[in-house]
């Protein structure tokens, strides 16, 4: 089973209260592919400019992420530099540098067509029907979205929606996509537009999954010090798709358990800035975490006679 990732190669330029970190290594589909390939073999679709350092790409290679996919353009790559103030949950843009990613168009190579889970990153929903229409019979394709798109591209988003399996992304873009302050009422309307699945990160708070016939939450892990949340959201969907790529079936109960590695995987991230702390992680720390997940949420039943 492999898994296509197409979305945004950065540098990020970062602030917390905690220190910052300039020109670091970021991009929705690097922290996705970097989580997800702990699980499987990962496809990256994407484009960088001519100044992006070759140790970047080094890196993303030990990992098994295969970047035949990757498009090398003439001029400078993207650009993000953010500030998070004490609320480490709401991110202040400072300035986004499109540069060669203005004018991204992905191609799928046709070695990567038969990709059986599909992850549509941020980028604008007329490129992500594009590449899900590029994708011979994948078994099931995510995708996260953000305010921009809902606000600016809203018929092209919802007509990217019918193609989609599983949406992941944050509360306030869920009330806003759905327009119902209702977060359970938001979920029902969005499901009626396609997806079967809604995944409503919610930082610290954990995470909410939808479908048809149940809702589950998981808690955040509580980690005494975050001290950068850039990529969170993209580091749980890579634990979240890689998880469930290996998963016999992909059920509710698969799902759950995917929501969990999701969690467990941006639980990592969040310690360190850029990928720092992912570069060290091992697969026994995310299995126990995963395990401390279990026994955080876990309670017994009452004697009701
Ligand atoms: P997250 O914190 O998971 O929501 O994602 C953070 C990553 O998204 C950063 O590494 C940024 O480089 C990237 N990013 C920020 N703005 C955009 C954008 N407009 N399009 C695509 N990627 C972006």
């Amino acid at each position: 089973m492999s898994i296509l990732v197409v979305g945004s190669i950065a540098l990020d330029s970062v602030e917390t209260p905690f220190g910052r970190a300039e020109e670091a290594l970021g991009g929705a589909a690097v922290y996705f592919s970097y989580a997800a390939s702990f699980f499987n073999h990962v496809r990256l679709v994407g484009v960088v400019g001519s100044d992006f350092p070759a140790e970047h790409l080094e890196l993303l290679q030990g990992r098994d992420i295969d970047l035949s996919g990757l498009e090398r353009a003439d001029g400078a790559t993207f650009r993000w530099s953010g500030r998070y103030d004490f609320d480490l949950n709401e991110a202040h843009t400072l300035d986004t540098q499109l540069n060669v990613f203005e004018t991204f168009s992905p191609t799928i190579p046709d070695s990567f067509r038969d990709s059986d889970f599909v992850f549509l990153a941020n980028i604008q929903p007329g490129l992500q029907l594009d590449v899900a229409r590029q994708v011979n019979s994948p078994k099931v394709i995510a995708c996260d979205t953000m305010n921009f798109w809902i606000e600016g591209a809203y018929e092209q988003l919802v007509e990217t929606l019918g193609a989609v399996d599983i949406l992941i992304i944050n509360d306030a873009e869920a009330r806003e996509l759905a327009r119902e302050p209702s977060l359970v009422k938001a979920a029902r309307a969005i499901m009626d537009m396609g997806p079967e699945t809604l995944v409503v990160k919610q930082g610290e708070y954990g995470v909410l999954m939808f479908n048809r016939h149940s809702v589950f939450s998981a808690p955040a892990y509580p980690l005494e010090d975050v001290y950068d949340p850039t990529g969170a959201g993209d580091t749980f969907a890579g634990g979240f798709m890689g998880f469930l790529s290996t998963a016999a079936d992909i059920d509710d109960t698969s799902i759950r358990q995917a929501v969990v590695f999701g969690s467990t995987l941006a639980s990592f991230n969040v310690e360190d800035f850029s990928l720092n702390r992912m570069k060290r992680l091992e697969m026994d720390d995310i299995l126990g975490r995963y395990a401390e997940f279990k026994q955080l949420s876990h309670f017994e039943e009452i004697a009701t006679d």
